[in-house]
């Protein structure tokens, strides 16, 4: 595969100071631009940067993750955890997932990639719920903390939230990160039991309980740009 025939999606960015070029499997390629910049530049862009495009695609490639290619994994390293789990595909009559200590098998009807990311996807919700809720009511005695109760789901878009009944939802990807990023997502949602937005007071009482807090945050961000394509597959993505 070629990158040219790799979709290409143009972003617009109030705050985008210079050209940005992303790619990823789900999305392909994407172009963000300031409003300086006119899309009409964008192919040229594209031929200045071929180079950073074709190592990136053998990278995802590599990942086995390029756009359009097979998402799914065949091995899956959780940090939090410190464990790791290979993966091994078979055709099967309906789709299903045989969950081992180390290992996972996965019976895939033909073609059914996304139905393999479905199976997945429930199976690190169901990890995330052990391992996730305990650490969390844990730490909520630790720091007395009075919270409504703790789920675990695997929701886009955030590591977690704090409803106004004090319910902290944990997103099953928390599983991927180490143990001082999990801490710190926790410790946030802590925070909005007390303070409901992310003003000042909210921001001091998180540097209190983790001072690391300000450090993480980039991480946060690369992480979740790093979570392997999977765990973000929904049904009407394509690949199926
Ligand atoms: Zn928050």
């Amino acid at each position: 595969m070629h990158w040219h025939s790799i979709p290409v999606t143009v972003i617009r960015s109030p705050r985008a100071r210079k050209v940005w070029l992303k790619m990823r499997s789900c999305r392909g390629i994407e172009v963000v631009l300031p409003y300086r910049v006119s899309t009409s530049e964008v192919p040229s862009i594209l031929e200045r940067h071929q180079r950073w495009l074709m190592e990136r695609l053998a990278e995802l490639k590599d990942r086995g993750e390029a756009p359009g290619q097979n998402p799914l994994p065949d091995a899956i390293r959780l940090e939090f955890l410190d464990r790791r789990f290979s993966v091994r595909y078979e055709e099967g009559p309906r789709a299903e997932l045989h969950a081992g200590e180390e290992d996972l098998r996965v019976f895939l009807p033909c073609g059914k990639v996304g139905d393999g990311a479905t199976l997945l996807q429930m199976w690190l919700v169901g990890l995330g719920k052990t391992h996730l809720i305990a650490y969390c009511l844990e730490l909520a005695a630790q720091y007395g903390v009075p919270i409504g109760g703790v789920q675990v789901r695997n929701q886009g878009g955030r590591w977690g939230s704090c409803s106004a009944r004090f319910t902290i939802s944990l997103n099953a990807k928390l599983l991927f990160l180490s143990p001082p990023l999990v801490r710190n997502v926790v410790l946030h949602e802590f925070c909005h039991v007390e303070h409901r937005n992310h003003g000042s007071a909210f921001k001091a009482a998180l540097r209190t309980l983790d001072p690391l807090t300000d450090a993480y945050e980039g991480q946060m961000r690369n992480a979740w740009e790093n979570l392997p394509a999977w765990t973000k597959w929904r049904r009407g993505d394509g690949t199926d």
